[in-house]
């Protein structure tokens, strides 16, 4: 199974549509973080929201960013998304372990913490980014994105988001559906939907028994009449370079820069997202300074 990521509209155009598939990026960020199964689900549904989130966008070079931080032991969520569906993300702890929830699942709302904020931040090009701030509703990310939607964009929005992991912790499906309703298409077609919604079980379990996402998000908008627009293939990766490190450098300014050289006789940085490290002699950070 391969990942990809549709773009939907319904005929009439009154309800739009994003449904993703992403096993292979979120068992990508699970290798690079040595995620916990609970951390992986965690950072998995943020992931996958976010590369739909990313084509929702309007322009080639916008950006988007998803922070969740709840009072959960996982500490905080951050995940980076653009146009193309290229994402990446980590968490603050990524071995927290928790016992399953009553429904005998990975408590994401557990290790998130239900008392928090999520907040969207887009980089549209503009003098200051589109900040979308709401508190936590159950941290488990899915309710909170469609509250987020709902308060922050005033878009009623269904979002599913699901990360099954095997026993030895490894991606066995991954993959969401975010569908939105326009002002124009009356409230009782989001009733129709929440109420289709509520019918099926979770979306990794229809993805283990082979159905494909579309198939999944079908049960949901029903007879509704939606038409593929865009099919993208989302991948976990990062953007770091030694430039843009060089740039943080710059911000931490030349005497704290001083001192870490005359303590550690060079400069270490590591990439948040991706773990590689990336470092800096005297004479390079000399320059850096001279500059
Ligand atoms: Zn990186």
């Amino acid at each position: 199974m391969s990942d990809k990521l549709l773009r939907m509209i319904s005929r009439d155009q009154k309800i739009r549509a994003f449904a993703a598939e992403t096993t292979e990026l979120v068992e990508t960020a699970r290798k690079i973080h040595q995620l916990s199964p609970i951390a992986t689900a965690a950072l998995g549904r943020t992931l996958t929201a976010g590369a739909m989130m990313g084509v929702m966008l309007k322009n080639p070079n916008d950006k988007l960013t998803i922070q969740i931080k709840g009072d959960g032991p996982l500490g905080g969520i951050i995940a980076a998304s653009n146009h193309q569906a290229k994402v990446k993300g980590y968490v603050h702890n990524p071995e927290v372990y928790l016992e399953p929830n009553k429904l005998g699942k990975l408590d994401v709302g557990g290790a998130v913490g239900r008392n928090g904020y999520l907040n969207v931040i887009k980089d549209l090009g503009l003098k200051e980014p589109y900040i979308g701030f709401v508190p936590l509703v159950s941290g488990e990310i899915g309710e909170d994105l469609s509250y987020y939607f709902l308060k922050s964009e005033q878009t009623p929005s269904i979002v599913a988001l699901g990360v099954m992991v095997d026993r030895i912790g490894e991606v066995m499906t991954s993959g969401g559906f975010i569908v939105q309703v326009m002002p124009e298409a009356g409230e009782d077609v989001l009733a129709t939907l929440e109420k289709n919604l509520g019918n099926i079980s979770s979306v990794t379990t229809y993805l283990s028994q082979g159905k494909k996402i579309e198939e999944i998000l079908e049960m949901v908008t029903g007879k509704i009449d939606m038409q593929v627009v865009d099919i993208i293939k989302p991948k976990f990766i990062c953007d770091c370079s030694r430039e843009r490190m060089e740039k943080a450098l710059i911000s931490l300014g030349s005497k704290e820069l001083k001192d870490i050289i005359e303590k550690q006789g060079q400069v270490e940085i590591e990439c948040h997202f991706c773990l590689n490290k990336y470092s800096f002699s005297k004479e390079q950070i000399d320059n850096i300074i001279e500059q």
